[in-house]
C-alpha cells in the first residue's frame, strides 16, 4: 500500500474509497489518505480522512502539492465530466513521476423502450431541443447553461433546471430552478416529470445509480432523453471502474486497462 494517497474527489465513489482506505483493514496505520475537493459546493458531503479544498493553481500547482506532501499515488476519482482537473492530474503525475490512475464509474446504456438522443456536448443538446419538445428538464449541472439560452428556438421553450448549487447565469428566458441533490427514486422522478409536464429530459452520461432514476422515469413515460456523451479521458491514464478494483490495485493485486474506457479487473 502506498504511504500517501491523494484522492481527487467530488464524487460518491471518491467518498467510498476514502472510507475504505481509512476504515478497518484499509491500511490506515501505514497509509495517509487526503481527498481534494474543488470547493464548488457550499456544504459538501465530507469524506473520511484528511481533506483539502480548492484548486491547486493548474498542473504546476498540483505537481508542487504532490512533491511537498510526499504523495506517492494519485487516484483521480473526479466526475467523468471534470475533464480539466483530470488533464491536470495526468500532467502533474507525469512531471513528478507519481503513479496515477482514474476511477470512472461505467456510463449508462440505453435499454428497450429508451428514446435516447446522444450528443457530443451541451451546445449540440441545445440545438436538438426544439425538434423534440417544449418543456425541458435540464439536469446537466449548474455550469454551461448559456447555450440553452442562446440556441435557435430557445425562447419558445420552458426549462426546469435542477442543480445542487444555484445555476450560473445566463439562464434561458423561461426557466424554473429546482435546487436538489440525489439520490432520487423512480417514483419521485416520475411525479416530478408529470407535475411539470416535462416532454424532454437532458442529462450528461454521468453513470451511477444516484441519478439514474430519471432515465427509468423518462422511459416509463415514453419521453425522449438527450444524453451528452462523456469527454475522453486523458491519454495513457489507466482506468478502473469501481472502488473494489482501486483497492486491489493499491494492494498490488489488480490489473487495469491503459487508456481504454471500460475495462477493469
Ligand atoms: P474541472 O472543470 O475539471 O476543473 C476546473 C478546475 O477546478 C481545475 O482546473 C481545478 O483548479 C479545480 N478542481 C476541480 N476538481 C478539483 C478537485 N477535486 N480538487 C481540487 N481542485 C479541483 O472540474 P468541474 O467539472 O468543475 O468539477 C469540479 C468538482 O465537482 C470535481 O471535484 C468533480 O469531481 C465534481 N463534480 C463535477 C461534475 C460535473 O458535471 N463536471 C458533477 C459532479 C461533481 P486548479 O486548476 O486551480 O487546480
Amino acid at each position: 500500500m502506498p504511504g500517501h494517497i491523494l484522492v481527487l474527489g467530488g464524487t460518491t465513489e471518491a467518498r467510498q474509497l476514502a472510507a475504505e482506505l481509512t476504515g478497518p483493514g484499509g491500511g490506515a496505520a501505514t497509509t495517509r489518505v487526503t481527498t481534494s475537493l474543488a470547493g464548488r459546493v457550499a456544504r459538501p458531503r465530507m469524506p473520511a480522512g484528511a481533506v483539502r479544498i480548492g484548486g491547486f493553481g493548474g498542473p504546476g500547482g498540483l505537481a508542487d502539492w504532490l512533491r511537498t506532501h510526499g504523495v506517492d499515488t494519485v487516484v483521480d476519482a473526479t466526475h467523468p465530466f471534470a475533464a480539466t482537473i483530470s488533464a491536470h492530474a495526468a500532467e502533474a503525475a507525469k512531471a513528478t513521476g507519481t503513479p496515477l490512475f482514474a476511477l470512472r464509474r461505467p456510463g449508462w446504456t440505453a435499454g428497450p423502450g429508451d428514446r435516447w438522443h446522444p450528443v457530443d456536448d451541451l451546445a449540440h443538446a441545445a440545438e436538438r431541443l426544439p425538434a423534440l419538445g417544449r418543456r425541458i428538464f435540464l439536469t446537466t449541472g449548474r455550469l454551461g447553461l448559456a447555450v440553452f439560452a442562446t440556441a435557435p428556438g430557445a425562447d419558445a421553450l420552458h426549462f426546469l433546471v435542477r442543480s445542487v448549487e444555484p445555476p450560473e447565469p445566463p439562464l434561458p428566458r423561461h426557466a424554473d430552478v429546482l435546487l436538489d441533490r440525489g439520490p432520487y427514486t423512480v417514483e419521485g422522478e416520475t411525479a416530478l416529470l408529470r407535475d411539470h409536464a416535462v416532454d424532454v429530459l437532458v442529462t450528461k452520461d454521468s453513470g451511477g445509480p444516484a441519478t439514474a432514476a430519471k432515465l427509468t422515469a423518462a422511459r416509463n413515460l415514453g419521453l425522449p432523453v438527450v444524453v451528452v456523451r462523456r469527454p475522453p479521458p486523458p491519454d495513457g491514464v489507466p482506468l478502473v471502474q469501481d472502488v473494489a478494483s482501486v483497492l486491489r490495485l493499491l494492494r498490488g493485486k489488480g490489473r487495469f486497462s491503459r487508456g481504454a474506457a471500460d475495462t477493469c479487473p
